[in-house]
Formats: structure tokens, C-alpha cells, sequence
């Protein structure tokens, strides 16, 4: 069950931004306001995750780190409607495997918190306000072989400060701080999604770009669509979001850069930022481990929506 679970892992877990990002899901399936991310050695040596949010009952701890274990759906049907950022139940587990892991969290009804260290089962009490911390040391130190393939802690560290940058654009009302090594990489406010914008990718990038706000049917599109200008200072920085997870999807990129070649006959790498909302059912989340990927029940629809609202924010911008 051990290699099983290693194996599983390098699907979900590549780098510590995996981690990162995983960790972050969770604080904020589980009602953060406040997440906080510590890292050491670009994460590598260790991975911290603080959030404010409901905790996790005792008495389900060794659950959460059990594989295919989720609290969040209880019947395949509800994936057709999934509104948390996990249902797989798999990300606890898949990290525990390759890494020294320990949680430790804390109800509104507990009054202590407890910790629970993954790889010996050992229950503790612990000090911490209501929320929860997990703790992962050491990422892939069992299996050197998958370590070897880490880069240097500065681009590690960097993957990590991408990963909560992706949340944090996506999730303004909650407030995020990055530390590195003791030091404050990054903090951002909860703040409306104007301002998280600005926050996040810079003034500069807000006043070269144009907003747009688009809806046709079950689907709403909002975001910035960066002017040329911006493309200078800003290259690839390309974001988008299906129902607030982000994504990649070529469907999409493709629409966005048919909308620039239309508009301003081609620009190599616009920036922008592409929030979608659809109902759920219309997409399918369930893809890929990493759920970086996605598949929309009717592309052509969402190809054309994209499409039009990118044309719309740069054309207004040419007159
Ligand atoms: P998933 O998110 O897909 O359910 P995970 O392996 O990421 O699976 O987490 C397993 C379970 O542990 C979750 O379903 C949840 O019940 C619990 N859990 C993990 N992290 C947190 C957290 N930060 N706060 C509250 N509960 C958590
Ligand atoms: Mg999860």
C-alpha cells in the first residue's frame, strides 16, 4: 500500500508548489479568511500551511490522511455539482507517502488543538487557535530518485509563490501571506478583486489592461484582457480560472488569441487575467489528479463567449 500510495503521489505531487497548492485548497475548502504558507528551502525542506478555518475533528484526523478519504463528497453523483476545490481525497495522502507530514488542528467546540504525526500515528496535544496547520518535512526524502528532479530552492521557492499567487487572485476575500526562511516573501489583504488584482500583478498591469465583464446563459465571464503595453513588461502572465480553480486549457488560449489576432493582428504573449463561472455541470473537473485541467460539455459555446468578450475589451480600448 506504501508503493501505492508513492506512485499515486507523483501524479498529484511534483514539487513543492504541488504541495502548496494542495494544502491551499484545503485551508480554503475549509472557510479560511487567513491562510498563511511558510516555506523552507523553497519548500523543499518544508512546507507549512496555517489556516483559520472550521479544523478537523479528532476523532476524523487519522481519516483525513487515510487515501481516498474525502469529507467533502459522499456519492459520485455530487461530483456533477462539486463545490469544494477537493472531492478526491487523495492530496493528504499522496504528500504523506513522499514526506514527513503532521497535522494539527483545531475545532470551535475543542478546546485544545491536536496534533497527529502521519508517519507514526501518534496523537498529541497541541497549542493553536481554531483552524489548522499541516506540516510537511522533507518532501521525496524516501524516494531520492523523484528529489533528483527538484530544481534549485530559488525556482522552487518561486513555483510556490506562483501556486498562491493563482488562490490568491481567485480568492480576494481572503487574506494570504507567503514567508520564506523567516522572512515575509509576499502578504495580500482580503481586498475586493479590483484590488487583489492590482496587489497581485501590479498597478502597471491594471492600468494596461481593460476590464470585461461578460455573461450569455449559464456562463459569466469577468477578468482583464492586457493591452500591448503590458505585454512588455508582463509577458505569460495568462490566468484563468473555471468555477475559481485554475486552469489550463488550450480551447481557451486558443479563443483568447484568435480575440488578439482579430483585434490587434497578433500579439505573441497578451497577459490577462480570465475568471470563468459556468454551472457545474456543464464542466467537467474530474480530468485530470491536479485538476489543472478541464473538460466543458459544450467547448464551442465557451470558445465563442471567450472569444467575444476578449474583442470587446480590446476594441473599446482602440477607440
Ligand atoms: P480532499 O480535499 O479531496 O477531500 P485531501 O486529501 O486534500 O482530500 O484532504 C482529506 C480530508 O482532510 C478533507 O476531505 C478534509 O475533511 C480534511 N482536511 C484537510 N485539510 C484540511 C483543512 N485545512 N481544514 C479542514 N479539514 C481539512
Ligand atoms: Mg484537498
Amino acid at each position: 500500500d506504501e508503493l501505492i500510495s508513492q506512485i499515486a503521489a507523483g501524479e498529484v505531487v511534483e514539487r513543492p508548489a504541488s504541495v502548496v497548492r494542495e494544502l491551499v485548497d484545503n485551508a480554503l475548502d475549509a472557510g479560511a479568511r487567513n491562510v498563511l504558507v511558510k516555506l523552507m528551502a523553497g519548500g523543499v525542506r518544508g512546507v507549512v500551511v496555517e489556516d483559520d478555518g472550521c479544523g478537523i475533528p479528532v476523532a476524523q484526523l487519522p481519516l483525513a490522511l487515510k487515501r481516498h478519504a474525502t469529507s467533502k463528497i459522499a456519492s459520485l453523483n455530487e461530483l456533477e455539482s462539486v463545490a469544494t476545490m477537493g472531492f478526491r481525497g487523495e492530496a493528504l495522502a499522496a504528500i504523506a507517502s513522499v514526506s514527513e507530514m503532521s497535522i494539527s488542528s483545531r475545532t470551535a467546540d475543542d478546546n485544545h488543538a491536536h496534533r497527529l504525526d502521519a508517519r507514526s500515528g501518534e496523537l498529541s496535544a497541541a497549542a493553536r487557535s481554531r483552524g489548522t496547520s499541516v506540516e510537511v518535512r522533507e518532501l521525496f526524502f524516501s524516494t531520492p530518485a523523484r528529489r533528483k528532479f527538484l530544481k534549485t530552492d530559488a525556482t522552487e521557492l518561486a513555483h510556490c509563490v506562483e501556486a498562491v499567487r493563482r488562490h490568491a487572485l481567485a480568492r480576494p476575500d481572503v487574506g494570504f501571506a507567503i514567508w520564506h526562511e523567516g522572512k515575509l516573501v509576499d502578504q495580500w489583504r482580503a481586498a475586493s478583486s479590483e484590488q487583489r488584482i492590482a496587489d497581485v500583478l501590479g498597478d502597471d498591469f491594471v492600468a494596461e489592461s481593460r476590464a470585461f465583464a461578460h455573461s450569455a446563459g449559464p456562463l459569466a465571464l469577468t477578468g482583464r484582457a492586457g493591452l500591448p503595453e503590458a505585454a512588455r513588461s508582463r509577458a505569460d502572465q495568462q490566468y484563468v480560472w473555471v468555477n475559481g480553480r485554475y486552469v489550463r486549457d488550450k480551447l481557451i488560449s486558443h479563443a483568447i488569441r484568435s480575440a488578439y489576432e482579430d483585434v490587434l493582428h497578433g500579439q505573441r504573449q497578451p497577459s490577462y487575467v480570465l475568471f470563468i463561472e459556468i454551472a457545474p455541470e456543464l464542466v467537467d473537473v474530474n480530468v485530470h489528479p491536479t485538476k489543472i485541467e478541464v473538460r466543458f460539455r459544450d467547448g464551442r459555446a465557451i470558445h465563442q463567449s471567450v472569444r467575444r468578450a476578449f474583442i470587446d475589451a480590446l476594441a473599446q480600448s482602440r477607440s
